[in-house]
C-alpha cells in the first residue's frame, strides 16, 4: 500500500499548522530591538537598518523625548505622531557612538519572511468571511420558513436569547472572580503601570471624548433596518436576522405554488454556501500557519511577563467556561455528549483562534453543527448566526477580568453593586459587540465608564489583547455551538418540527 494514501484528517493538520506556524513566527521573529529608517540626505534617499541602540532622542520642540533599549513600539508611535517631521532630528546613541539622522521619512519595524506570508492568511480569512453573510441570510429564511408556525419560532427564540442571556451572565461572573482572587492588578509595579500608559494611551479608545453608553431603547430600534440591503452592505447582523426571520415566517402565509420555489431557492442558496466551506477550507492549514506565524512574529513577548497575571485570569476564566459551563450545559440541559460536541468544533475553534472573529468563523461553525453533530438546519441555522451576533462570553468574561485589573491597579475598590452594574452592562454590551477582531477592547469603554473607572486605563492591556482577543473568540464560538446543540436537545420533536 502506497503511503499516499495515507491522508492526515484536516483538523490534525489545522493543528499541525497552528504549531508550525507558532514555532516559524517565533523563529522569524521580528527584531524588537532593530528599526529601519529611510531618510533624506543631501537629496538623496537613503535607507538604514539599526540595531541594538541604548538610546533614541528625538530632537525638534514640542516633539522632544527620550527613548531607551526596549521601546520600540513607544518609538514607532511617538513617530508616527510627529505632523512635521522634517523639523525634527534623530539622535541614536549606541555605546559611545551617537548618530545622527534629519528629514527622516519612515521608521518602521523590520520586515521577515514570517510577516511577509500574512496576505495569505488574510485571502483565507477573506474568503470565509465573504460567505458569512449570504450564508445567515438563506439558512435563517430556510430556517424560519420551515418552522412553520410562529409559536415555534417564538419559542425557540425565547429559549435561544434566555440561555445566551444566561451563559454571558455566568461568564462575566467568572471573570469577576478569577480577577477579585488572583488579583493581577496588584502584582503590576508602579513603574510597569507608567510605561504601558506611555506606550499606549494614544491608542485607547478612552480618549473619545463624548460619553458613550447604551441607550435600549435606541438599541430596540435599530434592530429594524431601514434598508436590508443596506444592512447586508454593512454586515449589520442583528439588522439581517430581523429581516430573514421576518421574510422567512412571512414565506408561510402566501401561497404554496409561490413559496416553494423560494425556499428551495434559499436552500440550494445555502448548500452552496455550506459546500464553499468545505472547499475554502481545505486552504485552512496554510491561512492558519500564515497567520498565526505573522502574529507571533510581530508580538512584543517582553509585555507578557508585565501582564502575565492579568493574562494568567483571563485564560484561566476562558478555560473554565469552556470546559466546564459548556460541557455541564450541553449534558445536563442538552442531553448530548460534550466530547463528541467538542471533536466537532476542533476547526472552528482553530480558525476563531486564527482569525479573531466569530463572523469570518460562522460558516465554519455552521458547518460543524450541522454536518458533524447533526442539528437541524432549522435550529443550527436560527441559533448559530444569532449566537455569533449577540452572544460573547469570552468577551464579556475578558472584560470583567479587565475592568477589575484596571480598578485594582488605579487603587480602587470595586463594591458589590459596582461589580453587578459590570455584569449587567457587560451583557448588554456583548450584545452590541459586532463579531470581528479587537471589538470587545472598545466596548469595555462603556463597562469602565458605568462604573467610573479611567477609560485611559486600556493603554494598560492593549500590549497583549491580540492575543487575548485570539482565545476569547475561541469561547464565543464554542459557546454558539453548545448552545445551538442544547436548543436542539431540549426540542424533542424539533426534526418535525
Ligand atoms: N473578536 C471577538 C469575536 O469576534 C470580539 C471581541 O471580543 O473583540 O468574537
Amino acid at each position: 500500500m502506497s503511503i499516499f494514501k495515507f491522508k492526515i484528517p484536516l483538523h490534525t493538520q489545522i493543528l499541525i499548522a497552528l504549531i508550525a506556524g507558532a514555532a516559524f513566527g517565533a523563529f522569524f521573529n521580528v527584531g524588537h530591538d532593530t528599526l529601519i529608517i529611510n531618510y533624506n540626505k543631501k537629496g538623496e534617499l537613503l535607507e538604514e537598518t539599526i540595531e541594538k541602540w541604548d538610546k533614541i532622542v528625538f530632537e525638534g520642540r514640542e516633539n522632544e523625548k527620550v527613548f531607551y533599549a526596549d521601546e520600540q513600539t513607544a518609538i514607532l508611535k511617538h513617530f508616527k505622531k510627529i505632523e512635521k517631521k522634517k523639523d525634527i532630528v534623530i539622535e541614536v546613541h549606541k555605546a559611545v557612538e551617537v548618530n545622527t539622522y534629519t528629514e527622516v521619512i519612515t521608521m518602521a519595524k523590520e520586515k521577515t519572511i514570517a510577516t511577509a506570508i500574512k496576505p495569505l492568511g488574510n485571502i483565507f480569512i477573506r474568503l470565509l468571511s465573504f460567505l458569512a453573510i449570504p450564508l445567515v441570510i438563506a439558512t435563517l429564511i430556510v430556517g424560519a420558513a420551515s418552522l412553520k408556525d410562529i409559536r415555534k419560532l417564538g419559542r425557540v427564540g425565547g429559549k435561544t436569547f434566555g440561555i445566551y442571556i444566561i451563559t454571558t451572565a455566568i461568564a462575566i461572573s467568572i471573570g469577576l472572580g478569577a480577577a477579585n482572587i488572583i488579583k493581577p492588578g496588584e502584582k503590576v509595579s508602579v513603574q510597569a503601570k507608567e510605561r504601558l500608559m506611555g506606550t499606549y494611551q494614544d491608542d485607547s479608545p478612552g480618549d473619545i471624548d463624548e460619553e458613550m453608553g447604551i441607550d435600549i431603547l435606541d438599541f430596540l430600534v435599530q434592530i429594524v433596518p431601514k434598508n436590508p440591503i443596506n444592512a447586508m452592505a454593512d454586515g449589520r447582523m442583528l439588522q439581517i436576522v430581523f429581516f430573514a426571520v421576518f421574510f422567512g415566517i412571512t414565506l408561510t402565509l402566501i401561497d404554496k405554488s409561490k413559496s416553494d420555489p423560494v425556499i428551495r431557492l434559499f436552500d440550494g442558496i445555502s448548500d452552496v454556501m455550506i459546500k464553499m466551506v468545505d472547499v475554502i477550507m481545505l486552504l485552512a492549514p496554510y491561512g492558519v500557519f500564515a497567520l498565526i506565524a505573522a502574529t507571533v512574529a510581530d508580538f512584543g513577548f517582553d509585555i507578557l511577563q508585565t501582564l502575565v497575571w492579568y493574562m494568567g485570569a483571563v485564560i484561566l476564566g476562558l478555560a473554565l467556561q469552556t470546559f466546564i459551563v459548556y460541557p455541564a450545559l450541553l449534558k445536563f440541559v442538552g442531553k448530548s455528549g460534550p466530547i463528541k460536541y467538542f471533536k466537532a468544533m476542533r476547526n472552528a475553534q482553530a480558525i476563531a483562534f486564527s482569525s479573531s472573529s466569530s463572523a469570518a468563523t460562522l460558516p465554519v461553525t455552521l458547518d460543524a453543527v450541522e454536518n458533524k453533530l447533526g442539528i437541524p438546519k432549522q435550529i443550527a441555522g436560527f441559533v448559530l448566526p444569532l449566537g455569533a451576533t449577540i452572544n460573547m462570553d469570552g468577551t464579556a468574561l475578558y472584560q470583567g477580568v479587565a475592568a477589575v485589573f484596571i480598578a485594582q491597579v488605579y487603587g480602587m475598590d470595586l463594591t458589590m453593586a459596582e461589580q453587578l452594574t459590570i455584569v449587567l452592562t457587560a451583557v448588554l454590551a456583548s450584545i452590541g459587540t459586532a463579531p470581528v477582531p479587537g471589538v470587545g477592547i472598545i466596548m469595555l469603554v462603556i463597562i469602565l465608564q458605568s462604573v467610573n473607572i479611567p477609560p485611559e486605563g486600556i493603554a494598560l492591556i492593549l500590549g497583549v489583547d491580540r492575543l487575548l482577543d485570539m482565545c476569547r473568540t475561541v469561547t464565543n464560538v464554542t459557546g454558539d455551538g453548545a448552545v445551538a446543540v442544547t436548543i436542539a436537545g431540549t426540542e424533542k420533536k424539533y426534526n418535525s418540527l
